[in-house]
């Protein structure tokens, strides 16, 4: 059975964190009936308060009974793999043949190839989904999201899809969306450290780091980081982009790996992933990503 996902359709949502809620939100007021499940039941129980037509579940299974979907927005591929696959009451023993696992985590894509063969021999299709926008791109349903998969799973979820983001784009077979996701946070990463560090040297040299920012936007140093991290997140220091930075970290791995996998010399993405890393383990559990501005800061100190 491959029909079309319209509203009032039954999704199962696993993962309701920073990304998940607004997300599962986004399909409540498009009509879909929900039903959510996340290892935190203080997670579920906010969210069922929040919007009495979702269903609580207590376990993946739970959750994937009777749904024609089944959405994933949980930390990485691993913990993916066990909500649908090995883990306890797993997903896909709550699933019916012919239903969509759509992983909008940020996985890591040789892992999605090999959960995509697994789930087909049950006979579930798998897309791996994930996005690009943050929070706040995830509260007006506005996300980017990169899909891998068949053309034709992705035509029966586009209304699911587009329920949460407004560019879809079909960027290959499985893993695809997955492999492009990593990519991406690595440029993302990148743009990020280059601005805190350049902020780090100019107010040392006696600029002002707001006006840097605002000449950075109408010069050739324009980034995504300079654009939505400067002014709202790093200058004022609140760093509450809601993105943390062992996150960015795993994604900055995931490229590496990809990288590796392909037996690929890539020494600037090394050292990325070697300087996010150490900054994880610096700044701190549930530190956020912009956050690495303050850690640009302490190695500078280390400066002769
Ligand atoms: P988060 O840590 O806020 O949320 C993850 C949720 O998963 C938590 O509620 C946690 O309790 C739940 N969880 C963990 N293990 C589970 C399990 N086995 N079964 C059920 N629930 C489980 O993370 P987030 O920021 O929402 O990110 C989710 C994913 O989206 C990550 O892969 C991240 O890299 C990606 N992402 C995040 C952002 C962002 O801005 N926060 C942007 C794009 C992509």
């Amino acid at each position: 059975m491959t029909t079309t996902l319209a509203p009032p359709a039954t999704i199962a949502f696993i993962g309701l964190g920073m990304m998940g809620r607004p997300m599962a939100k986004r399909l409540i007021e498009a009509g879909f009936t929900l039903r959510v499940f996340d290892v935190s039941q203080k997670a579920v129980s906010d969210f069922v308060g929040a919007h009495p037509s979702a269903l609580a579940t207590a376990s993946a299974k739970a959750a994937a009974q009777g749904a024609a979907a089944l959405i994933t927005m949980l930390p990485d591929g691993k913990i993916v793999r066990q909500a649908v696959l090995e883990g306890q009451d797993p997903a896909i023993e709550g699933l019916e043949a012919g239903a969509v696992v759509m992983d909008m985590s940020s996985s890591n894509p040789v892992d999605t190839q090999k959960l995509s063969r697994d789930l087909a021999a049950r006979g579930v299709a798998l897309l791996d989904a994930p996005v690009s926008g943050g929070v706040k791109r995830a509260i007006d349903g506005s996300l980017s999201i990169m899909v891998g998969g068949a053309s034709a799973d992705l035509e029966r979820t586009r209304s699911v899809f587009g329920a949460m983001g407004k560019t879809i784009t079909l960027c290959g077979p499985a893993g695809a969306g997955h492999a492009l996701k990593a990519l991406n946070n690595y440029l993302s990463a990148a743009g990020l450290v280059a601005m805190c560090e350049a902020l780090v040297v100019g107010e040392a040299f006696g600029l002002d780091p707001g006006t840097m920012v605002d000449v950075f936007n109408t010069s050739t140093g324009k980034s995504n980081a300079t654009e939505v991290k400067g002014r709202q997140f790093v200058v004022p220091r609140n760093f509450a982009a809601g993105f943390t930075t062992a996150l960015m970290a795993k994604d900055l791995r995931t490229a590496g790996d990809v990288a590796k996998h392909l037996k690929l010399k890539m020494p600037h993405l090394e050292q990325a992933v070697s300087y996010w890393t150490a900054a994880d383990g610096k700044l701190g559990k549930g530190a956020d990503h912009t956050e690495i501005f303050r850690y640009a800061e302490m190695l500078a100190e280390q400066g002769d």
